[in-house]
């Protein structure tokens, strides 16, 4: 080895001691007679000083020679530090360098390489390689790689076996566009890139493997957020006869793990609510339950009272913001402005303040007495200090506008709390979502999905009706992970495909690999899978997966580093059978 110790190893008890180290220069301080030079490595920083009058003389002029980031070796004897440093865990000691030799020389880093840097967002993804030699980014790949390692360990642990699906296939559909790759000795096919391995685990059952697990990159084409990358990770699993209590059980049990193994944290109850609940009382199939606001539907208490608005309207809703009642009028109307932004586009806002001494006070006084203001805050739950917010509207968009202008609250009540974890399973999702754009019924989850034996005769009457076996974990307002239990036979899959409105020869011609298998002798399943990336950032306490990826994409889905996509040879081209003409989109 070319050291016989990292740079975050030595301690006071390791004074005397010789030793090698050997790291990238982060700083060198020099005064003269006397040079300070930091080493750092993964492990930590150790300080080397280099003095007049040690035995190579030509040792302090090379030590001055170097530069920020060179990589270097150095010998010496571990001695204790006059002035401490009690910042880092080497800071007793320094060592008094006896040799030193240049490993390798480096140019001048395009930005600072510590935890403060002041290299911009492009810069360190084009360098995206010096912006992991910082600490505040590579302990984010520490992270992963725990909860990696403990994810493999739960799972051995139940029996799950980890088994690779190829990459090259063909649609899945999971909602997105297919990423396609030519096939150079099939001229004019395409594979497509997974974007789940979702029939893949299910025929795997069928073979009977009966628990099956991989920590997978998955390739969906998509518009990219902060949260989306086009490429990125599931722990996705299956298991055979079970039920979904099973499943929930189960994957409750992963969560927990994680949490008590990775972040010391002990997880409490997961609760569980159905999505029409969800829907009604958050206005959202992910809601964040780390604080309450939850719905009041208030119909009843203001319709009838003269004031046109809430008469016409199919539901007027109110939340509860807990101690808001001081809000000032400023602070109201900038609420007001932002729920009629185009984004979240409420007309307007009412709002009712609790006051202390018993009253209330409402931008709709015009209309509502006393009396009729004490029915709302009884329904909303709002006591004196706190502030009734009401939209109204047409049930839907009020209740997503509701579920933003609640998210909103949190937010500006300090509520988002980000070391407290409250996860939801949102249970018995519909089968079926109906598409405005082409006017067809979608599969809410994808088309494996099994519904409620109970709601099949509804597939016929009233599509949009019949719930699923389907269920996602939601931790703090974000969707963690997601499953169903799957249909497990030919004519329930066959049935499914037509009411999402294929033929049967386009479903023969897409999915009748696992129609086939269906026939011989699939066992009941189901499964899940969740997204690693984003449980990864919710662990670190952050908004953005990209933090939590070595190499990410940026949000034109380029990697900028590599300079990626990019087009290729003509020769490839030929040899593809493929000729490029760019149409306008
Ligand atoms: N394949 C699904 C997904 O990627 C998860 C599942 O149903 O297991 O969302």
């Amino acid at each position: 080895m070319l050291r016989s110790h990292t740079c975050g190893e030595l301690r006071l008890t390791d004074v005397n001691t010789e030793v090698t180290l050997a790291g990238w220069v982060q700083r060198v301080r020099n005064k003269g007679g006397l040079l300070w030079v930091d080493l750092r490595d993964r492990y930590g920083v150790t300080q080397l000083i280099f003095e007049e009058g040690s035995t190579d003389k030509s040792l302090l002029e090379k030590a001055a020679s170097l530069g920020r980031e060179f990589v270097i070796q150095a010998s010496g004897k571990v001695i204790e530090r006059t002035s401490k440093n009690d910042k880092i865990p080497t800071g007793a000691i320094e060592i008094k360098a006896e040799t030193l030799e240049v490993l390798n020389a480096a140019k001048v880093p395009p930005f600072i390489i510590e935890d403060e840097t002041d290299g911009g967002d492009e810069l360190r993804m084009k360098y995206r390689y010096l912006d992991l030699r910082r600490n505040v980014v590579r302990e984010k790949l520490q992270l992963r790689h725990r909860m990696m390692q403990e994810t493999r360990k739960y799972m051995d642990a139940q029996d799950f076996i980890e088994v690779e699906t190829p990459v090259l296939i063909k649609s899945t559909p999971e909602g997105a566009r297919d990423f396609v790759v030519p096939s150079r000795v099939n001229p004019g096919e395409f594979y497509a890139l997974p974007q789940s391995p979702q029939t893949f685990k299910q025929l795997l059952m069928v073979s009977g493997f009966d628990r099956y697990f991989q920590i997978v990159k998955c390739f969906r084409d998509e518009d990219l957020r902060a949260d989306r990358q086009p490429e990125f990770t599931q722990i996705d699993c299956e298991m055979s006869f079970v039920t979904q209590e099973d499943i929930l059980r189960t994957f409750e049990g992963l969560v927990r793990h994680l949490f008590t193994n990775v972040k010391e944290v002990q997880l409490g109850e997961v609760e569980r609510m159905t999505f029409a609940d969800a829907m009604k009382y958050y206005g959202n199939d992910k809601p964040d339950l780390r604080f309450d606001m939850k719905f009041a539907e208030l119909n009843d208490v203001a319709q009838g009272k003269g004031f046109a608005i809430f008469d016409q309207a199919e539901l007027v809703v109110g939340i509860c913001a807990t101690g808001a009642g001081e809000y000032t009028r400023k602070q109201i109307d900038a609420l007001t402005e932002w729920v009629k932004r185009p984004q979240i586009g409420a007309k307007g806002l009412v709002y009712v303040k609790c006051n202390e001494d018993g009253t209330y006070k409402s931008s709709v006084d015009k209309f509502y007495n006393q009396e009729d203001l004490k029915a709302w805050a009884e329904k909303a739950g709002a006591k004196v200090g706190d502030l009734i917010l009401v939209l109204s509207g047409d049930a839907k968009s009020t209740r997503k506008q509701m579920s933003e202008l609640r998210l909103k609250m949190g937010e500006d009540l300090g509520l988002k709390d980000r070391n407290v974890f409250k996860p939801l399973w949102v249970v018995d999702f519909p089968l079926l979502e109906w598409d405005e754009e082409t006017q067809r019924f979608h599969a809410m989850h994808h088309p494996f999905t099994s519904p409620k034996t109970e709601d099949i005769p509804l597939l016929e009457t009233d599509p949009g009706a019949v719930r699923a076996n389907a269920y996602d974990l939601v931790i703090n307002g974000v969707e963690i992970g997601g499953g169903s239990i799957r249909i497990h036979d030919r004519p329930t899959q066959q049935l499914m495909f037509k009411h999402l409105g294929f033929t049967e020869e386009e479903a023969q011609k897409q999915f009748g690999f696992l129609m086939e298998a269906f026939e011989y002798g699939a066992p009941p399943h189901g499964g899940i899978a969740f997204g690693f990336d984003r449980f990864c950032a919710i662990f670190g306490g952050s908004d953005s997966i990209r933090d939590y990826i070595a190499f990410p994409k940026n949000n034109s889905g380029r990697d900028v580093m590599i300079d990626s996509p990019s087009t290729i040879a003509d020769e490839q081209l030929k040899e593809l059978s493929i000729q490029v003409e760019l149409k306008k989109a």
